[in-house]
């Protein structure tokens, strides 16, 4: 019989162990991930303010660095040139080194707003007045250099920012201001967030709050536009909120990003770089993603090799259950199961054959006590009657004869009657040993019950003589008194004999024998007791 699934020790072993690889690798995985997660934000936070604050330092130096040199452009500009413009034009053209820092435009401005006194390159599409302009007012009424916000340069209509020098005379007077414009897209200016981004999908914002707009973000198009309105962004707002800083901040989509941001102290922009932190962590997603892939992928090929190391290792016990199951469908004898290790499969195959043993002693038992007389162990009717039978088939072919003797204890009642029945049944054992002691060995003393007793002598050539002989000793035998819990008692026994020779056995059976040696005894009781009757008719001699 095959054992279903789930009840086989094997597929119960393998699942409880895959499970239990799997909850490890599981957990360890988890906890892994968790650390390997903590210590990537932490690396990650930390690379991404310093590239954050080295691009706006980066900014910084380069704003500085035009706003320092037209300083010293307009220190060197000599006074008269204000009122000589084909010359201011001239010594404007020839400052070439700076022309690199404001290709689009260096240009004096008089101090009534234009048109220019000179610009270098000179473009048709220069605006005639620049009041309007902040960098005008601002240097004009502040007699301060000045930073424009970030706009759209009217003469070639590109995202810039202009800066602007007061130049005034020895009294102080405002000659005019020079001022320089910049677009954003200039080579080596905005290089380090234009086109780049912070990760795969990140950003780089660089961002004015004062004038809330976008300078230049890693997407060009949004250079000089307006920043979204208060919470339309949460992470702007926060971001700004905390120049020079990271963390990691809730985005409108409700999903978290890791912003870090810088301030350029010469403009007052702050540099922002957002990244999603599925991007961000993707690495730590991945490896966990393809840690759980592999375990599964190997759970596979494990549970195919505990498979075949628990067939190998659980063989005895398969091989013991299908013995057992063999003998007890009755294909094999029930025998001693032999033990070839020395393993509890061993332990089981001994019990189950010390089972054995006690058992065959059991049914022993009861077989005997089937066949036997409790109280005097003598065999019983059904004993008698079978070794009868098969005496009877026996004579015929040896052409001996058998007796048999029918005997009916004298005056035993009274024994009961005065004594007790347990007196009785001591007696009866007495009488049963007395009996056994006055015939052969091969001959048979059985109890039929009661007070009434059966001897057969088989295999004797004269079992009339016999018969008579047995019948005296017995007789005999019971006469002396039976001395119990120090009572003597006495009793008798009346007998009846029947005999039987080879010839007649064919025609005689068992229970017709026994009731001719019955009524002989009662014949005997008839005649006085304490006496035997022979059965007629009696054979003396079988030859
Ligand atoms: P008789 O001389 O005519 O043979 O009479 P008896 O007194 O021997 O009595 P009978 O043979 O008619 O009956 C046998 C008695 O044996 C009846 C019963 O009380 C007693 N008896 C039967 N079986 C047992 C037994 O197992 N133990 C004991 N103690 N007594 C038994
Ligand atoms: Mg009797």
């Amino acid at each position: 019989m095959m054992p279903i699934i789930g009840s086989s020790l094997k597929v119960r072993i393998a699942v409880v162990s895959v499970l239990l690889f799997l909850a490890g690798i599981s957990l360890i995985t988890f906890f892994a991930t968790r650390i390997l997660h903590d210590d990537m934000q932490e690396m990650l936070s930390q690379q991404q303010l310093t590239t954050v604050s080295y691009i706006a330092r980066d900014i910084d130096a380069k704003i500085t660095l035009r706003l320092e040199s037209l300083k010293r452009v307009a220190l060197n500009m000599p006074e008269d040139l204000f009122n000589d413009p084909p010359q201011m034009q001239k010594w404007l053209e020839d400052r070439k080194a700076i022309h690199t820092l404001f290709p689009i435009g260096l240009m004096v401005v008089p101090p009534d707003g234009g048109p220019t006194i000179g610009d270098a390159p000179r473009l048709k599409t220069r605006p005639r007045s620049f009041t309007d302009r902040d960098w005008f007012i601002g240097a004009k009424t502040s007699g301060h250099p000045f930073i424009s916000k970030p706009l759209i340069a009217r003469a070639t209509n590109q995202p810039a920012l202009v800066i602007a020098i007061p130049v005034f005379n020895s009294q102080q007077q405002l000659l005019g201001i020079i001022a320089g414009v910049t677009p954003l897209e200039t080579p080596g200016f905005l290089d380090l967030i234009m086109g780049v981004s912070p990760g795969k999908n990140g950003s780089y914002q660089l961002v004015s709050p004062q004038h809330h707009l976008f300078v230049l973000t890693s997407d060009v198009r949004q250079a000089v536009t307006s920043m979204p309105a208060i919470k339309e962004d949460p992470v702007l707002d926060t971001a700004l909120g905390m120049p020079g800083g990271i963390r990691i901040i809730r985005n409108a989509a409700h999903q978290d990003e890791l912003v870090a941001s810088a301030p350029v102290p010469s403009t007052n922009w702050v540099l922002i770089a957002r990244q999603s932190t599925d991007d961000a962590f993707a690495p730590v997603t991945n490896s966990l993603r393809n840690t759980l892939v592999i375990t599964a992928l190997l759970s596979l090929p494990s549970i195919i090799v505990l498979l075949a190391v628990l067939n190998r290792l659980l063989k005895p016990i398969a091989q013991l259950a299908g013995e057992l199951h063999e003998m007890a469908e009755g294909r094999r004898p029930v025998r001693p199961i032999e033990t070839r290790t020395a393993d509890e499969v061993a332990d089981v195959a001994r019990s189950f054959n010390r089972l054995q043993d006690r058992l065959q002693e059991q049914e022993q038992r009861l077989a005997d006590m089937a066949l036997h007389d409790m109280l005097t162990g003598l065999p019983n009717r059904r004993m008698i009657d079978e070794r009868l039978e098969s005496e009877l088939l026996r004579i015929q072919r040896s052409r001996k004869g058998l007796a048999l003797l029918f005997l009916d204890i004298d005056g035993f009642k009274p024994v009961n009657d005065t004594h007790g029945h347990g007196i009785g049944d001591l007696v009866l054992a007495q009488i049963a040993m007395r009996l056994q002691a006055a015939v052969r060995d091969v001959d048979t003393v059985a109890r039929l019950g009661g007070d009434e007793f059966l001897i057969l002598l088989n295999d004797t050539e004269k079992p009339q003589e016999a018969a008579e002989r047995v019948a005296q000793q017995c007789i005999g035998a019971l006469s002396a008194p039976f001395r119990v819990n120090d009572l003597q008692i006495h009793i008798g026994v009346s007998i009846g004999i029947a005999t039987c020779c080879g010839t007649q056995g064919m025609t005689m059976t068992a229970k017709h024998l026994v009731s001719l040696a019955d009524s002989a005894m009662y014949q005997a009781k008839a005649e006085g007791r304490n006496r035997y009757v022979l059965a007629s008719p009696t054979t003396t001699s079988c030859q």
